[in-house]
């Protein structure tokens, strides 16, 4: 299964992907995080991408692209992948068609309230990735990762500032790709708008909707 997670940032698609690679058995692709990676080790390139990063905009699609096809071409992605956080532009939805077929898109569609109240209060694990919410998915123990014991703090893009323009790029450059898909009838769209909704109300409808699209993949 090749699957798209659409949805403004602060949507769950991190942590709805997560829960899906162990239904689908397919690694979840994060341009985020391996934009996150480049930057931690200090490479040329992560050097270079840092700043669109802290900023909340969006790094330049040739650069992305290059980024992505490379990872995709790795042996664990020839059964498929969870792409969360590509394409999120027209260009990059256009060069994935290019390297890929793709089976299913789900649009995580979430009002800007809830966003900036979500990614506001959004925990991230400086060790292992791990996402966490101080309203909705609270860490056992203060600022520590359950998983790794590692340190929470909060992503430099997180701080209020940052995301309302993040918001804005969203709306603007990616939101278009929910018709991009439509169009081709490849669109799923998934409704949240209370803040509270736990994450596994979500993810059951996910679910459903990703072992359909596979049923319907195996018969055609
Ligand atoms: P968010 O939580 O806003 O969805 P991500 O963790 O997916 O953010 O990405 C963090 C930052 O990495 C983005 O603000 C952007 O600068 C960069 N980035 C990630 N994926 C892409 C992409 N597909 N195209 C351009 N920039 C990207």
């Amino acid at each position: 299964m090749r699957v798209v997670l659409l949805g403004p940032p602060g949507a769950g698609k991190g942590t709805q992907a997560s829960r899906l690679v162990v239904v689908v058995g397919v690694p979840h692709v994060s341009t985020g995080d391996m934009v996150r990676e480049e930057i931690k080790a200090q490479t040329e390139l992560g050097e270079a991408i840092k700043e669109y990063s802290d900023k909340g905009v969006l790094i330049p699609d040739e650069i992305i692209i290059r980024l992505l096809a490379k990872r995709l071409r790795k042996s664990d992605c020839q059964k498929g992948f969870i792409l969360d956080g590509f394409p999120r532009t027209i260009q990059q939805a256009e060069a994935l068609d290019g390297i890929s077929k793709i089976d299913l898109a789900i649009n995580l569609d979430v009002p800007d309230e809830i966003i900036i109240q979500r990614l506001s209060n959004r925990l991230t694990c400086r060790k292992c990735g791990a996402i966490y919410n101080r309203l909705t998915m609270k860490p056992r123990r203060t600022n520590i990762c359950d998983k790794c014991d590692g340190e929470l703090y909060q992503r430099e893009d997180d701080k209020p500032e940052v995301i309302q323009k993040r918001l804005n790029v969203y709306r603007k450059n990616t939101e278009p790709l929910v018709e991009y898909y439509r169009r081709r009838s490849l669109l799923k769209d998934v409704h949240c708008d209370d803040l509270m909704t736990p994450p596994e109300v979500t993810f059951e409808r996910i679910k459903s909707i990703t072992e359909s699209a596979r049923k319907e993949k195996e018969h055609t």
